[in-house]
């Protein structure tokens, strides 16, 4: 039942019925009574009829009149509520005249029309809240299908990071093996002509810095074309070899053994003095001479070895690009004075002396 300030619609009627019908009647029956009519007693049996009459009229007429007249739209709009509020924002409330002029209509029409409004606007925004969940939607399943595709890229760029590191890793063995290659004697395994000039410059270069002492000791096979010729070149590689291996076990750790030409060797001394090298110079010599050669079919040779030594420390700097030369004057020695021998070039006098 509609509420107006807070006192029911019915009530204020039926009050307001009560009141403009007992009014009346009341002042009807102060007149009567001040009148003859009021010995009359069917006058008075008619007043309290009519008295009742009015009293159930003001009692009765104001609820059947809002029954009359909002009963049914008031049915109408709670059956309309209960189908929206089953989420059919489709229905509406049927209504007469939807496009007429709406000024003079009653309150109940016009809260007809603004339901019926709210159930499209409710339709309206339901229908853009799926197209939004639509497109959500879509998107979702696009964003997941690029995803899917990264994920698959992402495996297949794995893969091929996986070839390229192992390719990598083998063009760096084959790098490192290459340049290891580039310094090393095929023949002999320990280090070639290219790696010996390439650390002595390194090291003669460093003695300015450092003011340590250099020495280089230069050893060629006696009569090695005899060994050849004899025994064939074969044989004389199994020499070479096994020289090799005795030049590089009496060097020392520091020691560079190498291999420059035919059956001529070196050996740098970084930080050694004439006295040391000397020292090593005569083990080299001393094992050499005392080792036998296998030459295959049970057959040994001793050989013997002519040896250069050289040692520069702290000279001007034309010397020191001599030190190659000054062992080689030394070797030269040697081979001169009977071979099988040791001589050293002395840089500050320009000499060479057989030492042993
Ligand atoms: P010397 O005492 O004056 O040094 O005489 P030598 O015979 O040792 O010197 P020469 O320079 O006349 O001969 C060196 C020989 O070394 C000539 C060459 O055939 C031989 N030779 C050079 N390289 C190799 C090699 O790789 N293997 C073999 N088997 N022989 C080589
Ligand atoms: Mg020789
Ligand atoms: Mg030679």
């Amino acid at each position: 039942m509609p509420r107006l300030g807070g006192v029911c619609l019915l009530c204020k009627l039926r009050l307001l019925l009560l009141v403009m019908l007992l009014i009346p009647q009341g002042i009807m029956f102060g007149l009567a009574n001040s009148t003859a009519l009021a010995a009359d007693r069917w006058f008075s049996q008619i007043e309290a009829i009519s008295l009742g009459s009015a009293l159930l009229l003001a009692l009765a007429a104001p609820g059947l009149t809002i029954e009359w007249l909002f009963g049914k739209p008031l049915e109408k709009m709670r059956f309309f509520c209960s189908i929206v509020k089953q989420g059919n924002y489709q229905a509406r409330l049927f209504l007469p005249n939807e496009s007429r002029d709406r000024d003079d209509e009653d309150s109940i029409t016009m809260l007809m029309r603004d339901m019926n409004w709210m159930a499209r606007q409710i339709e309206m925004r339901e229908q853009e809240l799926k197209l939004a969940v639509e497109n959500v939607w879509e998107s979702r399943q696009q964003v997941e299908q690029q995803n899917q595709f990264l994920a698959e890229t992402n495996a297949e760029l794995m893969v091929v990071q996986g070839r390229l590191n192992q390719r990598t890793t083998e063009l760096e063995e084959a790098l490192k093996k290459m340049q290891v290659m580039a310094l090393t004697d095929p023949l002999t395994t320990i280090a070639n002509r290219r790696c010996f000039f390439d650390t002595l410059e390194k090291q003669v270069a460093a003695l300015v810095c450092t003011y340590r002492p250099i020495s280089l000791v230069m050893i060629d096979v006696d009569r090695f074309k005899t060994i050849n010729d004899t025994f064939g070149h074969e044989a004389g590689d199994r020499v070479l070899r096994e020289l090799a291996g005795i030049i590089e076990k009496y060097s020392r750790e520091t020691d560079l053994a190498a291999r420059i030409g035919g059956e001529e060797f070196t050996v740098l001394l970084p930080g050694t003095g004439s006295r040391d090298a000397v020292v090593v110079a005569r083990r080299i010599k001393t094992a050499i001479s005392r080792h036998k050669f296998e030459l295959g079919d049970e057959q040994q040779i001793s050989i013997t070895v002519s040896i250069g030594v050289c040692t520069l420390a702290q000279t001007p700097c034309c010397d020191r690009d001599n030190l190659y030369n000054y062992a080689d004057q030394a070797l030269y020695h040697s081979k001169n004075n009977g071979r099988n021998s040791i001589s050293i070039f002395d840089p500050a006098i320009q000499s060479v002396v057989k030492v042993g």
